[in-house]
């Protein structure tokens, strides 16, 4: 019998954790009055998670082992997670830092229950150092002011989503994901449950800066059309900017005659052909942005339920 909701688990050189992890998940699944599965994605850890993992699949039928061949980063880990779950009913996705307590599937699962198809965790507070917080924060708002959806602010991928949502990220062949936003893309009704952020179990964060700002960065772009509609504005302030310097310019010569030779030329060369430039370059940007949605090839619409009477 295929199991009502899965637990989708990322691990990157997790080894540390690993036994803690496993054992508040082994209490979850007996206690839960509703079967479980839990996912383990191993991506490409260079410790002996990959082992850890296999172990334990074998030997425990809650559990299914996922080994990617190299290190995909997480997010890519967790949607090889979500391809092979087979919950019917749910799919949560969780850290393997036990920074989200897998407890709570059982709080999700009631307010799925309810109705909602998705269920995300909102950070009541975080654990990190005054900077990072702040970094966050000021990220968060950003992306959510650029944004041409609503990805509520504050929440991570820590979540429980239905499996229709499931399937239809499934569907979305997109190659940089940013699971928050496409889950936010899909729709239905969402629920935002705060709780407070425990501190990483042991062990340091797998997120460099580097994979930090490309999952900042994907947040962004794959999401808003905001830098590219910019560089147009900015062409447009720059023309009448500069054809109000141009005027005065204009004026000074004629009526003053006060300007050195060739120097109002230069300046309506630069000055208004910046501004045209700029234009130009961010009409490209509009036939890249239609190619991008096009071959990012995402469902075109999401369809909750039609009506009908027979
Ligand atoms: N992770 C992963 N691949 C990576 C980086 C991280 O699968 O390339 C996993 C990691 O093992 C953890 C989760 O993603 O279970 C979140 O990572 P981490 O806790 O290091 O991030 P932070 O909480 O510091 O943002
Ligand atoms: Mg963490």
């Amino acid at each position: 019998m295929n199991p009502k909701v899965s637990i989708v688990v990322p691990l990157y050189n997790e080894e540390q954790v690993f036994e803690k992890l496993i054992s508040r998940l082994k209490e979850v699944v007996r206690t839960s009055a509703f079967e479980i599965e839990i996912v383990l994605v191993d991506d490409g850890s260079r410790d002996t998670t990959a082992k850890l993992i296999e172990t334990t699949a074998e030997s425990d039928s809650h559990f299914t082992g996922v080994v990617l061949s190299r290190n995909h980063g997480h997010q890519l880990a967790v949607s090889a997670g979500l391809s092979v779950a087979k919950g019917t009913e749910a799919v949560m996705i969780i850290d393997g830092d036990l920074q989200d307590p897998p407890e709570l599937v059982l709080d999700f699962y009631s307010k799925l229950k309810e109705g909602y198809d998705v269920i995300y965790a909102i950070r009541k507070n975080r654990k990190e150092s005054p900077l990072k917080k702040f970094a966050y924060w000021c990220y968060y708002r950003l992306q959510q002011k650029v944004s041409n959806i609503k990805i509520p602010l504050d929440s991570g991928d820590f979540s429980m989503i239905s499996r229709r949502v499931a399937d239809y990220i499934n569907q979305m062949p997109e190659q940089s994901r940013y699971l928050r936003g496409m889950r936010s893309w899909v729709g239905f009704k969402q629920f935002g449950y705060a709780y407070n952020r425990d501190a990483r179990a042991t062990g340091e964060t797998k997120y460099s800066l580097k994979k930090l700002f490309s999952l900042a960065f994907d947040g962004i772009f794959n999401f808003s059309d905001f830098p590219v509609r910019f560089i147009t504005r900015l062409g447009i302030y720059t023309i009448v900017l500069s054809l109000v310097y141009i005027s005065y310019i204009l004026i000074r010569k004629f009526f003053f005659g006060d300007v050195p030779q060739g120097f109002t030329t230069l300046i309506i060369a630069i000055c208004l052909f910046s501004g045209v430039q700029l234009i130009s370059i961010g009409l490209i940007g509009e036939y890249v942005l239609r190619i991008y949605n096009q071959v990012r090839n995402r469902p075109l619409f999401v369809i909750d339920k039609i009506i009908s009477k027979k």
